[in-house]
């Protein structure tokens, strides 16, 4: 069964897209954390960090040069943060890999 962002991904389901590549897909975060809120999205679906290998290590730093790209256009650059939740113990719900890019406000570290 497809997972929520493999529908957005195919455009089955609708998004407020930012940015699309071969690679990957950016939308906004329906429930934004900071003024700023984007997923970034392979379209792989690797359903979390801990399941990639090393095939994919090429798709894995084209997605953290593509957040540092993104949060410029975004307006964020100078301070954002990027974040992977692994496991639903540390917040994951969608069980498909992806990149939060989150600015436009303080952010405090740790985080909660
Ligand atoms: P996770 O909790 O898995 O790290 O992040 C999943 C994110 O997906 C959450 O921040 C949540 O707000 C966002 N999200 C859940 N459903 C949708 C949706 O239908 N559309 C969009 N754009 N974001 C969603």
């Amino acid at each position: 069964m497809k997972t929520l962002f493999e529908k957005i991904i195919d455009k089955e389901l609708p998004a407020a897209i930012v940015y699309e590549d071969e690679h990957c897909i950016a939308f906004k975060d329906i429930n934004p954390g900071a003024p700023t809120h984007v997923l970034l999205v392979p379209r792989k679906p690797i359903p979390k960090l801990t399941d990639a290998s090393v095939e994919d290590q090429a798709l894995l730093g084209h997605l953290m040069v593509t957040a540092g790209k993104l949060a410029k256009q975004l307006g964020v650059g100078e301070a954002f943060r990027v974040a992977i939740n692994n496991g639903a113990g540390a917040g994951q719900s969608v069980f498909h890999l992806h990149l939060h890019i989150l600015g436009g406000r303080p952010l405090k570290w740790p985080p909660g």
